[in-house]
């Protein structure tokens, strides 16, 4: 088994999750079975109980991981399988090792971070070693390099790479190759004490992924090269990818990364084939059609608040061969200035997960919009229980109705706490998350879409519709049209004489990807086509 160790450095926000995944996509192609990892230093145990302005994005996995949205692109641009044990904080490691202290395990022992944090460390490595059996680990360590609370981590995979051989484990350090304006410039300092830095750790790298906003040159790779004391075909050139980040892969081949991995652990693989990929990069660079959607959210100025919900859209549209336009709407903005004004001309409406009351009334004034003038609607778990409040207000005319979530003194709940909740008082990890099956109605737009009666979605939510209202809603033509197999637990919602008015109690965009779009997100944007071409005949 062979191991890739990605590591970062200058500044963080390099897209080292995706160069990682993007190596991952190739090393997939060129046959071999992999899997990845992330590291995070921080001493939270997982990032569910941190809010999107900390961390982006909590990313959801089948078995109910709450994780780094790194195992978001690491699930979209491979078809590796993961959980729990693909993303390890300090927290869990400071965990398991105080509660092995506490159990006696150490006994006699000083508890200190080297070696107890640092073969906790590297057991993860083996255990996922173990489970997989796969070819190759990537293993992204979060953080700098020089940040004090990543250290254990590195001293951990030096010792990991020491015992396995440098035959079998490699170091691939994605550093900033800053572009001085004023000097007219691309600087190589900060990367060759970067380098330093990781050499004083006794970490050496073999290849060095240089992001920088325009191309290095043969002058500056071999400065980088000689400086970094890295062979000059492992300087490898990362520009801002121009389009799309699934471009990336493309761009790492034509630099021969895989290639160099590959010879660097003595693997012996045809190169890849990544025709595939080319065509989905052709749909989202050429596509036929265009439309305009909207993304009705409360952290909308932060890109990596939906990054999931972002990329399933994109799937969508390479499903339809569709350029998507994404019209960030900030939902306190329609609160200000009404849904007319904000989402007048886009061709649909999406509002994505959510927690907190802050936005509440806008997103339902969208929903309202989208229902009453036939705009295409997809409302993800929040979206869903949106749609159900805009209704029984609106149609059902049950005045204030509300979850509980925003009015405990409603007097018509129609969302409340599920069951199961009710007893839970501690926050982390306590939702109910993860995958769960759901049956689909016969003949409902959902049953077509998926082409399937029984489905899996991931899931991450507390509260849940309120099944007294059921009939009511029935009645006035609202139709429930997914539930948990024990009839209890409403987990689709759909409109009928409405072209495209969807929701669902969970999470759709956490099992996108680009080569295999989500039937939802395919349909939503399938019907936005249709929306806008009924809105401007050709
Ligand atoms: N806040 C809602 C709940 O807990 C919705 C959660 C979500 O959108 N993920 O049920």
């Amino acid at each position: 088994m062979k191991f890739i160790f990605v590591t970062g450095g200058v500044v963080s926000s390099l897209g080292k999750g995706l160069t990682a995944a993007a190596l991952g996509t190739l090393l997939e192609n060129r046959g071999l079975k992999i899997t990845l990892q992330k590291f995070d230093p921080y001493l939270n145990v997982d990032p569910g109980t941190m809010n999107p302005y900390q961390h982006g994005e909590v990313y959801v996995l089948d078995d109910g991981a709450e994780t780094d949205l790194d195992l978001g692109h690491y699930e979209r641009f491979t078809h590796v399988k993961l959980g729990r044990i693909n993303n390890l904080t300090s927290g869990q490691v400071y965990q398991t090792v105080l509660d092995k202290e506490r159990r006696g395990d150490y006994l006699g022992k000083t508890v200190q971070v080297i070696p107890h944090i640092t073969d906790e460390i590297q057991h993860r490595i083996d255990a996922i070693a173990d489970q997989t059996k796969c070819d190759v680990v990537i293993t992204e360590i979060g953080g700098t390099t020089g940040d004090i609370e990543g250290l254990p981590f590195l001293e951990a995979i030096r010792e990991f790479a020491l015992r396995v051989g440098y035959n079998n484990a490699i170091f691939m350090h994605v550093t900033y190759v800053p572009f001085i304006k004023a000097a007219g410039e691309l600087k190589t300092k900060p990367t060759q004490q970067s380098v330093a830095k990781l050499r004083e750790i006794g970490i050496t790298p073999h290849i060095l992924v240089c992001r920088c906003e325009m191309p290095l040159g043969r002058e500056l790779r071999e400065k980088i090269s000689i400086f970094c004391n890295v062979p000059y075909e492992a300087v490898i050139e990362e520009t801002d990818v121009e389009h799309s980040i699934y471009e990336l892969p493309l761009m790492l081949q034509r630099e021969r990364v895989d290639e160099l991995v590959c010879r660097l652990l003595h693997l012996d693989t045809p190169p890849a084939d990544m025709s595939h990929w080319q065509e989905i990069i052709r749909k989202l660079l050429a596509p036929r059609h265009r439309v305009r959607i909207a993304v009705v959210g409360k952290y909308i100025e932060l890109h990596d608040a939906y990054k999931s919900v972002y990329e399933a859209i994109t799937h969508g549209g390479v499903a339809n061969d569709c350029g998507v336009e994404i019209e960030k709407v900030e939902a306190e903005a329609i609160e200000k200035f009404g849904a007319e004004k904000m989402l007048k001309g886009l061709a649909g409406i999406l509002v994505p997960g959510g927690f907190g009351e802050r936005g509440i009334e806008g997103k339902i004034q969208a929903a309202r919009y989208a229902r009453e003038n036939k705009v295409p609607y997809l409302g993800l778990c929040l979206g869903m229980q949106i749609a159900t409040i805009e209704f029984a207000r609106n149609v059902l005319k049950l005045d204030n109705a509300h979850s509980t979530e925003f009015n405990a003194a409603t007097p018509h709940p129609v969302i409340v706490l599920l069951d199961e909740q009710k007893q839970i008082t501690s926050k982390g990890g306590t939702m109910r998350l993860g995958r769960q099956p759901c049956q689909l109605s016969v003949g409902s737009q959902a049953n077509r879409l998926y082409g399937a009666f029984v489905i899996n979605e991931r899931h991450r939510h507390r509260y849940e519709f309120n099944n007294e209202y059921r009939d009511a809603f029935e009645k006035a033509g609202f139709r429930f049209s997914g539930w948990s197999p024990d009839g209890k637990l409403a987990e689709m919602i759909e409109m009928p004489g409405h072209p495209f008015f969807l929701a669902c109690q969970f999470h759709p965009e956490f099992q996108s990807k680009p080569d295999q779009p989500h039937p939802l997100f395919k349909g939503f944007i399938g019907a936005a086509n249709a929306y806008t071409n009924q809105k401007t005949p050709r």
